[in-house]
């Protein structure tokens, strides 16, 4: 087997490795990038991107349908599943040719093949390239994938996960979602403005669960406005095929007959198969790998970044993660924090949130207090026809310093970045509210509710 030298081996092109390996390569180091799929992992081909193009779709639905209220006269609308399907690998496919070409313009040798670690600086490279491969610094990036339960058996036809169900051509007239996390939300969103009858079951108390109880209950009430179905508390027992269909098998209640199933109960790790036992690297209980907050492994020049460290599962944290590693590995020493990472969710009315809900940063011991700011208020918005949702702030009063925030609706996704950069650099309340926003946007919501979080409402009445 050819033998190969190189500064460091990142393992897996996702937004984790691919970002990671143009780092360091842009400052001098030579870098090897191993795929054993496509470029761009998960998010680009299976995750991020194809999920929020068909979703596009979903918008523009929506908007056609409100096409009355803006006084157009539309006619019969019909669509073409299939083609929104098309559309959708190709923009994949666009995006991950360019990738292709930014890694190569970046002199980043990219190894087709799965890799295996034989040592803490040996990798073995197998696939369309074969080669054997030393480093002094490995960054492993192998990401995560649907987790496969035996009483779920996904056939990929009738019974789909979240990478299946892309490669529907046509519509099913009703979908039972198993899982109502983000990504299982998402798919309903999508679905369900194509008139498909969704139904989401859920083993807890509320959808999203992890994302706080103010966007939860609001998601919950849009969506059942726009008939989705919820099912919270329900145990899933099983899921069979059953005439045309899937019969899904509830605990203590009637089967659930829909023509498909959709599998959503989260994602395992990638790390088997990768050599770790050999390599000597910890993995906790499940299986993801343990790291510091430089992203360094227990062995030293093995750093590990993304989901195959269990945290969060997000590409721009994995993506932040890889630029951590790699400054490391360069010799600057950097650390990852956690405070001031956002999360959004696609669904219609569009999630953002960064940061504490109110809950959680009484818990912490701030004297916190809200200062929130509803669509229906706002010049924009109204002007829009958006006026569902709001934009919330969260501050500690005592001090004045943001400590997180949370949008429900339009424009949810771009106005988060706002207060994600006011708390990454720990600026106070007011640094919102003396700064001039422009008239007419949705982001007047923030100064809107950063004035209403120091009681000095502009636009809202006068606490009595
Ligand atoms: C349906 C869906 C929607 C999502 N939407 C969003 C979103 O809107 N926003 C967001 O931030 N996140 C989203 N995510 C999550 C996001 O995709 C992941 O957090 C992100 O891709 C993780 O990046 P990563 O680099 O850690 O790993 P991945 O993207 O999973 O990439 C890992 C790569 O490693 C390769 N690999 C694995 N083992 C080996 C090996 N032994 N040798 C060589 N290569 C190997 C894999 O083939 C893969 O290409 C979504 C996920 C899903 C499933």
């Amino acid at each position: 087997m050819e033998k190969k030298r190189f500064d460091l081996v990142v393992i897996g092109a996702g937004p984790g490795g691919y970002v990671a390996a143009i780092k360091a390569a842009q400052n001098g180091k030579s870098v090897a990038l191993v795929e054993k799929s496509f470029l761009g992992g998960t998010c680009l081909n299976v995750g991020c991107i194809p999920t929020k193009t068909l979703l596009a779709n979903a918008q523009v639905m929506h908007k056609i349908k409100m096409a009355e209220e803006y006084g157009i006269s539309t006619g019969n609308v019909t669509f073409d599943f299939l083609k929104m399907k098309t559309r959708k690998d190709q923009v994949v496919e666009k995006i991950r040719k360019s990738l292709g070409g930014l890694l190569q313009a970046n002199k980043i040798t990219i190894l087709e093949g799965k890799a295996e670690m034989l040592s803490p600086t040996e990798i073995k490279v197998v696939g369309t390239d074969n080669c054997l491969i030393e480093a002094e610094n490995t960054i492993i990036a192998t990401g995560s994938e649907p987790l496969d339960i035996p009483a779920f058996p996904c056939d990929h036809v009738r019974i789909l996960n979240s990478t299946s169900i892309l490669e529907l051509t046509q519509l099913p007239k009703s979908l039972a979602i198993i899982g109502g996390g983000y990504i299982g939300c998402e798919f309903a969103s999508l679905y369900a403005e194509f008139g498909v009858q969704v139904t989401i079951l859920e083993a807890l108390p509320t959808i999203l669960a992890l994302q706080g109880k103010g966007v939860a209950t609001a998601l919950t009430s849009a969506f059942k406005k726009q008939g989705i179905d919820i099912q919270t508390d329900v145990f899933v027992e099983g899921i069979e095929h059953s005439g045309d269909g899937v019969s899904v098998k509830l605990r203590d209640k009637e089967p659930l007959e829909a023509d498909l199933a959709l599998v959503s109960v989260g994602r395992k790790v990638s790390s088997s198969h990768l050599g770790l036992e050999k390599a000597g690297v910890k993995v906790d209980s499940k299986g993801a790998i343990v790291v510091n907050e430089k992203m360094e492994t227990n062995v030293p020049g093995v750093y590990a970044i993304g989901d195959v460290t269990g945290e969060f599962l997000l590409a721009h944290v994995a993506s932040h993660q890889g630029i951590v590693a790699a400054s490391n590995i360069l010799g600057r020493e950097v650390k990852m924090h956690y405070n001031a990472v956002p999360a959004v969710i696609f669904t219609h009315p569009e999630i953002a949130v960064v940061g504490m809900t109110l809950e959680q940063a009484k818990e912490a011991g701030h004297n916190a207090v809200v200062g929130m700011f509803p669509f229906q208020a706002l010049g924009k918005s109204i002007a829009t026809i958006d006026t569902d949702g709001f934009a919330e702030v969260i501050i500690d009063k005592g001090t004045g310093q943001i400590l997180g925030a949370q949008v429900v609706g339009h424009e949810a996704a771009t106005l988060i970045a706002e207060i994600t950069l006011a708390i990454q650099n720990e600026l106070t309340v007011e640094c919102v509210s003396d700064t001039i926003h422009a008239h007419p946007t949705v982001a007047e919501a923030w100064l809107e509710a950063a004035l209403l979080a120091n009681d000095e409402p502009l636009h809202m009445p006068p606490k009595q």
